[in-house]
């Protein structure tokens, strides 16, 4: 039996043009409260795409309690 492999981790995106695993070109740094941004760009057909690079964190308002 040949173990199929589940989901692939794909750091990059795919073009929405062609399909194509895109290349990171350039990062944006973060402003202000904006997350960094990463561009991406296809190497296929020169499409470009920025993507926000946001971090998995549950942010939430500090729910101050206390009497
Ligand atoms: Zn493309």
């Amino acid at each position: 039996m040949t173990s199929i492999d589940g989901e692939q981790s794909s750091l990059v995106p795919h073009c929405e043009l062609c399909s194509t695993a895109m290349t990171l070109i350039g990062r944006l740094p973060r402003i202000s409260l904006q997350p960094s941004v990463q561009v991406f760009r296809c190497l296929s057909c020169n499409h470009v795409v920025s993507a926000e690079h946001r971090l998995s964190a549950p942010s939430g308002e500090a729910t101050a309690r206390g009497g």
